[in-house]
């Protein structure tokens, strides 16, 4: 179809909005343009977060000479004709604004030829304004480069952040679209370092790979394909001991669009309900193809939600199907707490987590602080908090998860995760302060896989994470290798605690995120023994006979109660001795 403006009354219907907020806005429409135009080879460049430079070229169809121009008007489109359209778009662009709305804040150079054309055009825009046209020679297909993005909008080139921040969500997003099309090359390098390369061998599995390395993807179950009248669905799933401390991983596809959808996000965690820990999510990556008319994606101003004809039929085969792709792996988290004489150490790979019903008990009990009546107070003052443990016999546990120890004043419970995070949280903390931390060379270099996001965020945090002891070197591509670990954490394991915390400063955003306290809270949180973990009684003592020395030993560093503490005379008033 040739490039053609809208007539004002189908511009009227589209859902308007500003398209370019950010670098990753402008990665997201010109790859998008990639795709439509049926490209098998794309490659993306990115420098300085997007803000120096976004450039993708690609081997599609072109545009031909005589429309080059005109594809910067707005609402100048080759994708829909008529308002219907609107109701059955089969391409991931529609509007006809993307080029438009970049070109108006940057420096645009367009350099394209179509397919059938024998020479092709260049052509260079200023703040949406033509100052260059030329022909030139070139292969078929197009490149577009975006230079100084926002240089005439200072306002919004001061929301922009880090250039890691802006080039990680770029990582996500392209990683995203690898996923949809595994039949695409696909190359992103920042600062002209790769960062993803997929094959284009047309299998999700190989992008899998690339993305999350071998060890994740194979953690991963295809999802056989489903249907259901005219939908159809396909994807893998992430088996339950892969999970994750966001919903990043959640990945969902209607009609090869990426799409974010709290309904399907719902449904996929439904479907993994009660094989999780608590406040864990599922990888899951699901790919829904129906009629175009039976889903609007003309809603939002980004087109990443969209609007089903018949929301609760696609909600029931997404969660069916992952619930059916989960169960015919059976069995996995049906792991029965091993018979005592073992001990966490050797089992700590193979223990289920925290059960809804511990943590219901425990958990809860503690928020809503409906507790027995002569339990003290659960959330500690401050005094309390920096009040010292005296000595404490230790006398059991119970329900895998609490220490019951006797102690001069009575009583006490303790929650064995939260007290050995707050063990190592000092120790940490400590040593780090004097500039001490004992740190242990491995053996064998351990590699660590990570997606693209996060390798360039923990590119930025190399030396941050040295002083902790922690030495991690960059390995090619988006593969590390951790070369030394604090001594105290030797033998835990580092790979996932690093990618907790990477995806933890991913998800939290916040200017004032401490790189330090977040790596001292996941280093610690990650490695301390866990609810459910069968504890033998010298590991207990152990654990008490710290918590005893610990400055802080009332709560974790999340904050939550680490001791429960009842006193004789409450036992006394309990029993109606008093
Ligand atoms: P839309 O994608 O919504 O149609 P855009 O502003 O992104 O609007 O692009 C306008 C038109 O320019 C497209 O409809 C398409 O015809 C043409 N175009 C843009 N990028 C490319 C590309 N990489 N290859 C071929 N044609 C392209
Ligand atoms: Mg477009």
């Amino acid at each position: 179809m040739p490039i053609r403006v809208l007539p004002p009354e189908v511009a009227a219907q589209i859902a308007a909005g500003e398209v370019v907020e950010r670098p990753v806005s402008v990665v997201k429409e010109l790859l998008e343009n990639a795709i439509d135009a049926d490209a098998d080879d794309i490659a993306i460049d990115v420098l300085q977060g997007g803000r120096r430079l976004v450039r993708v070229r690609d081997d599609g169809c072109g545009i031909v000479a005589a429309e080059a121009e005109l594809a910067f008007q707005r609402h100048a489109t080759s994708k829909i004709e008529s308002a219907e359209d609107l109701y059955r778009v089969r391409t991931l662009g529609f509007r006809g604004e993307a080029l438009a709305s970049i070109a108006a804040v940057s420096r645009l150079t367009l350099s394209t030829r179509a397919a059938g054309e024998e020479v092709g055009t260049l052509l260079r825009l200023e703040g949406g304004r033509v100052v260059q046209r030329e022909l030139q020679a070139r292969p078929v297909g197009t490149t577009v480069q975006v230079e100084n993005l926002f240089f005439n909008t200072p306002a919004r080139l001061k929301f922009l952040r880090a250039d890691a921040t802006e080039a990680g969500h770029i990582a996500r997003l392209v990683s995203s679209y690898a996923l949809a099309y595994p039949s695409k090359r696909i190359l992103l390098q920042h600062n002209e370092r790769e960062v993803l390369r997929t094959t284009g061998t047309g299998q999700l599995f190989d992008v899998l790979v690339t993305l999350y390395g071998l060890d994740v993807a194979e953690e991963m179950v295809e999802i056989p394909e489903q249907r259901e009248g005219e939908m159809r669905l396909s994807g893998y799933v992430g088996l339950p001991s892969l999970h994750r401390s966001n919903s990043q991983e959640l990945i969902f596809f209607v009609n090869r669009r990426w799409i974010q959808d709290r309904s399907l996000a719902y449904a996929v965690r439904e479907a993994y309900h009660a094989l999780l820990p608590q406040n864990r999510y599922p990888v899951a990556i699901v790919s829904v193809e129906l009629p175009p008319e039976e889903v609007d994606v003309n809603i939002h101003p980004t087109k990443q939600e969209v609007r089903f004809r018949h929301a609760r039929a696609v909600f029931t085969l997404v969660q069916r199907a992952v619930r059916s792709t989960l169960m015919g792996r059976h069995p996995f988290s049906v792991v029965q707490i091993p018979a005592g004489g073992t001990t966490w150490r050797e089992e700590r790979r193979h223990l289920p987590p925290l059960t809804p019903e511990q943590a219901r008990l425990g958990l809860e009990a503690q928020r809503t602080g409906d507790i027995s009546p002569g339990w003290g107070r659960i959330a500690p003052t401050e005094e309390e908090a920096a009040e010292r443990l005296p000595m404490l016999r230790v006398i059991g546990q119970i329900a895998q998860t609490y220490i019951v120890a006797e102690g001069p004043g009575g009583l006490y419970l303790i929650d064995q995760h939260a007290a050995h995070e707050r063990i190592r949280y000092e120790t940490l903390k400590e040593q780090r302060a004097r500039r001490q931390v004992a740190s242990q060379e491995l053996l064998d270099p351990v590699p660590v896989e990570l997606s693209p996001q996060q390798a360039i965020l923990l590119e930025e945090h190399l030396t941050t994470l040295a002083d902790f002891g922690l030495e991690v070197i960059p390995f090619g591509g988006t593969t590390f290798l951790v070369k030394r670990v604090p001594a105290s954490l030797a033998g835990e394991d580092i790979p996932a605690a690093l990618i907790e915390m990477l995806d933890a400063a991913l998800e939290d955003g916040r200017p004032d995120f401490s790189w330090e306290e977040q790596a001292l809270i996941t280093l610690s949180c990650h490695t301390a023994v866990r609810a459910g973990q069968t504890l033998a009684i010298e590991e207990m003592r152990d654990l008490v006979r710290q918590l005893e020395r610990s400055a802080l030993p009332h709560s974790c560093p999340h904050g939550r109660p680490t001791v429960m503490h009842m006193s004789h005379a409450q036992i006394a008033q309990q029993f109606a001795r008093r």
